[in-house]
């Protein structure tokens, strides 16, 4: 297993490499070992099945932002963040190209423009164990964890009664893809958000395993390159402020950040 492991991530970079066959190849694996309790291969291969869909995900995720399916990406980049944990949580030592995308994940979030997420309160009344089937409780513990692996199979709760007990607008969110949208369900919803970064970034960022970085600088335009800014107006500077109560008081001029792509990972 650990030969063909390393043959695996060998290619994982390739061009033509066939994610959903070697994972479906795998699986197959995987539930041999677990019918003859290999307890330790069978965890291989779930490790192994999880590196190769974070790569089918990354992939996935580079076509999304140059075809600018933002939203679609953000969500598929959290899907990527929690399969990243997951796979930490379980193995030593994760291999360098997964370390690679879990930098590249956390840069892109980053040059998101989403700022208020919608977020559900819900009341869980019983969850039970997906490894045994057992219900939670308390004093009674069934020795398996949820976010750990278990002869190749990944414990999670399964929740089988809860109530809504109410909906509201947060800054930080459990899940990220409760990306809060204007509109209503009716009209559908819109995208009204700038992503002006991330259409600057897909400029410059042509092969998913090219790495990149950004700076930021602070720097101060003059109002003279802002014909026909009124006081009343928004201020340039995105602080949501009036600009007369911002930066027209600012002798230096209108605050602007600039970001700049280069190539090659910060530190690395
Ligand atoms: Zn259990
Ligand atoms: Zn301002």
């Amino acid at each position: 297993m650990n030969k063909k492991a390393t043959e695996i991530i060998k290619h994982l970079l390739d061009e033509d490499f066939d994610y959903d066959k070697t994972i479906a190849d795998i699986d197959e694996l995987r539930i041999r070992y677990r019918q003859q309790q290999d307890e330790d291969n069978a965890n291989n291969a779930w490790a192994i099945i999880t590196i190769v869909g974070i790569h089918r995900d990354f992939r996935k995720v580079f076509s999304m932002l140059k075809n600018r399916q933002y939203y679609d990406a953000w969500c598929l980049l959290e899907q990527i963040e929690i399969s990243i944990g997951n796979l930490l949580r379980n193995i030593k030592g994760v291999e360098n190209t997964v370390k690679y995308i879990s930098v590249i994940v956390r840069q892109l979030q980053s040059l998101y423009p989403y700022k208020m997420f919608m977020s559900t309160e819900i009341v869980i009344k019983e969850r039970t164990c997906s490894i045994c089937g057992k219900k939670r409780i308390i004093r009674q513990h069934c020795g398996h964890f949820p976010g750990r692996v278990y002869l190749g199979e990944f414990c999670s709760d399964i929740i089988n009664k809860w109530e809504l007990k109410g909906v509201s607008l947060v800054y930080n969110p459990e899940h990220k893809y409760a990306v809060a949208f204007l509109g209503n369900g009716k009209e559908g919803q819109k995208d009204h958000y700038n992503y002006l970064l991330l259409d600057g970034l897909m400029e410059l960022w042509k092969d998913p395993y090219a790495a990149w970085h950004y700076t930021i600088k602070h720097i101060h335009k003059s109002p003279k390159e802002f014909p026909g800014l009124h006081d009343s107006d928004n201020c340039p500077c995105g602080s949501g402020k009036k600009y007369s109560d911002c930066c027209k008081n600012d002798p230096e001029g209108i605050k602007h950040v600039v970001y700049e792509f280069r190539p090659g990972l910060v530190g690395v």
